[in-house]
């Protein structure tokens, strides 16, 4: 037995998003030392593992027969086989299958371990330059035009950071329905083959980049992780009457004195109204 696989637990390897050296020391050995992989695609996977010298018995776990393999993987689990699991790339279950197998492999009370590693959302937003304190991630966007609009336009008031994923078929289209969901002027940022040769992380208005992405062909090639500013934080009545009358005071007062001014006038909280104020 390998310390790095104790018996009966199912390992959740993270796997590179494009550059293979991003596979990380503890996931290639824990790749090697396992009894089975379970893999999204076999062949694919089988490429990764030879290119590392690996050779495992390869089990393929794909949406349509995950249930299936889930019921017939946790016997081996519960029997002291450790397995692994892995994607085509990136982090298992983030966009990937994986989780009816996690699930139930949790409920059976298994140990359920990650290898950490690559993952195109958290590479996208750790060079996006947008706010990442709070993000939600959206995944891909209905294929379908109508249903991604209602979906978009939904989103439109999210403060929070969003993110999705998208592939090179509706770049633009989704950059446009963005566009006209959010508002032409919002901030985004298109990070695009990530960690690759022609790896590109685009920012400005969605505008400008539904513009760029339209004239350069490229622009449209490969694998793509979208970033849109969140929505401005919207603001009660009471603050803005503040930020109203604060500008006024503003013009004949010192700024501190103009925002206790406003504050006591308007009830409206004077830090946010000194060095606030201005919609961010
Ligand atoms: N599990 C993967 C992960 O951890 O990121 C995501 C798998 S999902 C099926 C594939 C999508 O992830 C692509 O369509 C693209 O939106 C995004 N993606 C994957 N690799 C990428 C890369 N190198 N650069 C930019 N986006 C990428």
């Amino acid at each position: 037995m390998s310390p790095l696989t104790p018996p009966g637990t199912l390992h959740v390897v993270a796997t590179p998003i494009g550059n293979l050296a991003d596979l990380s020391p503890r996931g290639m050995d824990t790749l090697r030392a396992v009894d089975a992989i379970c893999a999204e695609d076999t062949r694919h996977t089988r490429q990764l593992l030879g290119h590392f010298g690996i050779e495992r018995p390869l089990l393929a776990l794909h949406e349509h027969n995950e249930a299936d393999i889930a019921g017939r993987l946790v016997p081996r689990l519960q029997a002291g086989e450790s397995l692994a699991l892995v994607s085509d790339a990136g982090t298992p279950l983030v966009s990937d299958p994986g989780f009816r197998l996690v699930r139930a492999a949790r409920a059976a009370g298994i140990r359920v371990s990650p290898v950490p590693g690559a993952c195109a959302l958290v590479a996208g937003l750790s060079v996006a330059g947008l706010p990442s304190d709070r993000f939600v991630f959206e995944g891909f966007l209905p294929a379908k035009g109508g249903a991604r609009r209602s979906r978009l336009h939904a989103l439109a008031a999210e403060t929070r950071t969003l993110l999705f994923y998208e592939s090179a078929h509706r770049i633009g289209e989704s950059l446009d329905d963005m566009a006209h969901a959010f508002g032409g002027g919002r901030p985004a940022v298109v990070a695009r083959e990530l960690t690759k040769l022609f790896e590109t992380v685009l920012d400005g208005s969605l505008d400008a980049l539904r513009a760029q992405v339209a004239v350069d062909a490229n622009q449209r090639r490969g694998e793509f992780v979208v970033m849109v500013h969140g929505a401005p934080e919207a603001i009660d009545a009471r603050e803005a009457e503040g930020r109203r009358v604060y500008a006024v005071l503003a013009k004949h007062l010192p700024p501190s004195s103009a925002a206790r001014i406003a504050a006591e006038l308007t009830g409206a909280s004077r830090k946010s109204l000194y060095g606030g104020g201005d919609g961010n």
